[in-house]
């Protein structure tokens, strides 16, 4: 079991008392170190990311925006308008772009789905992004579906529907896989479902995570995205956040049927992107682009199958199954979740997501990432060592 000295007990204090000011999401990297002098952070292991594809996306702003000086029309002038940007996406896709709404974030995009097109009540699955259920309108009950962990946080197809439809539920999401547990819906189990819940107001699925899943050894990736026009209650969101690295340029988008897309153009969307997020859009849909991003999700998805398996060579942990680029693991030795992020933090820089706010998890559980090769082979070690040389 992992215990903390008096000095790092001090500094635990001020850690968990911003990680409760920041609410349901945990405080990034520049907040830590901001306001904890102590802190030093060398590895991100918080932030659920393909950091190589950041790298494809930095090589070329660097050569056709920096270089050239073009970086100034996209922050001089306004950035397209929205159903311009969503003909990159639509290309890309292959989805017609009258389905697509380009958020500003896919935050953004949960928020106006919620908010403008579900109501009454909506099962969420549990362990589950907060979002979904901090954004609901007042009005709408919130219900929940618990994966549960002697299950390894699978979904029962058929129960699910069950329960659907016995409790007269309106509207669903699914998080595909799962954040915070990774856990992965098979393709042909999605489509069960949608195929059985045609009656639903709503079927939200997120795919934010879809590109780092897999369902045979080639590692290509399978989205219900090209459904959307034969369900007219389906609502796909995707962030591009993690798959390309890119969060601090806040590109996601939705996509749902036709009334609903223009419907919320309208109501106050038309130029919510940015310059710097139309440039991604637009180099997204070019295939150079699109070759060498391929070539850095495979060997990220290989890279975290290695990591994984470290990671389950651990004792003191349970790392359950997952699809995405992270893994939910539970302490199993006695460490508490938050002892273990404040130790690994502070004797190694390294941070990690304590999951003690996530509701129908029981249990100390923290979520770890895959970063970069040599960062992964650092956690481990670290990991190991914090469980072998006890102090006192
Ligand atoms: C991170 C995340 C989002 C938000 O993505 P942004 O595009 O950065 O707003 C949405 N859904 C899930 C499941 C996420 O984990």
């Amino acid at each position: 079991m992992i215990k903390l000295s008096i000095e790092e007990t001090v500094i635990n204090e001020k850690l968990l008392k911003l990680k409760s000011s920041s609410g349901s999401h945990s405080p990034s990297i520049f907040t830590l170190a901001k306001k904890i002098d102590e802190i030093k952070i060398s590895i991100d292991a918080c932030f659920l990311s393909n950091p190589y594809a950041t790298d494809v996306f930095l090589d070329y702003f660097k050569k056709e925006l920096l270089d050239t000086g073009k970086l100034r029309d996209c922050l001089e002038f306004y950035p397209s308008q929205n159903y311009i940007i969503a003909e990159y996406i639509s290309k890309i896709i292959n989805v017609s772009k009258e389905y697509i709404v380009v958020g500003n974030g896919a935050i953004e995009m949960i928020q106006t789905v919620l908010h403008n097109f579900v109501s009454e009540n909506i099962l969420i699955n549990i362990p589950t992004f907060s979002s979904y259920y901090e954004f609901l309108n007042s009005s709408t009950r919130a219900l929940y579906f618990e994966l549960n962990k002697e299950n390894d946080f699978n979904l029962n197809v058929n129960e699910y529907i069950e329960f659907v439809k016995k409790n007269k539920i309106k509207n669903i999401v699914l998080i595909n896989p799962n954040n915070p547990d990774g856990g992965y819906i098979p393709y042909e189990d999605l489509l069960v479902i949608i195929s059985s819940l045609k009656e639903l107001d709503n079927i939200i699925i997120d795919e934010s995570f879809v590109h780092f899943a897999y369902e045979s050894e080639e590692l290509e990736m399978k989205s219900v995205a090209n459904l959307v026009s034969s369900f007219d209650n389906l609502v796909i969101i995707k962030s591009m956040s993690k798959d390309f690295g890119i969060a601090g340029i806040r590109c996601g988008y939705c996509i749902m049927n036709k009334e609903r897309v223009s419907k919320t153009i309208r109501n106050g969307f038309l130029w919510n992107s940015s310059g710097l997020a139309e440039y991604f859009f637009e180099l997204y849909s070019r295939k150079e682009f699109l070759n060498q991003y391929e070539v850095v999700r495979r060997r990220y998805i290989r890279e975290t199958q290695i990591f994984l398996q470290g990671l389950e060579s651990i004792p003191q942990i349970k790392v359950y199954p997952t699809k995405a680029n992270f893994a939910l693991v539970e302490l199993t030795d006695g460490t508490k979740a938050s002892t273990f992020v404040a130790k690994l933090l502070l004797k190694n820089g390294i941070y990690v997501r304590n999951c003690n706010d996530k509701i129908g998890l029981k249990g100390e559980f923290v979520r770890i990432a895959s970063r970069t090769y040599d960062e992964n082979r650092a956690i481990i070690k670290a990991i190991k060592e914090l469980f072998t040389h006890r102090e006192e």
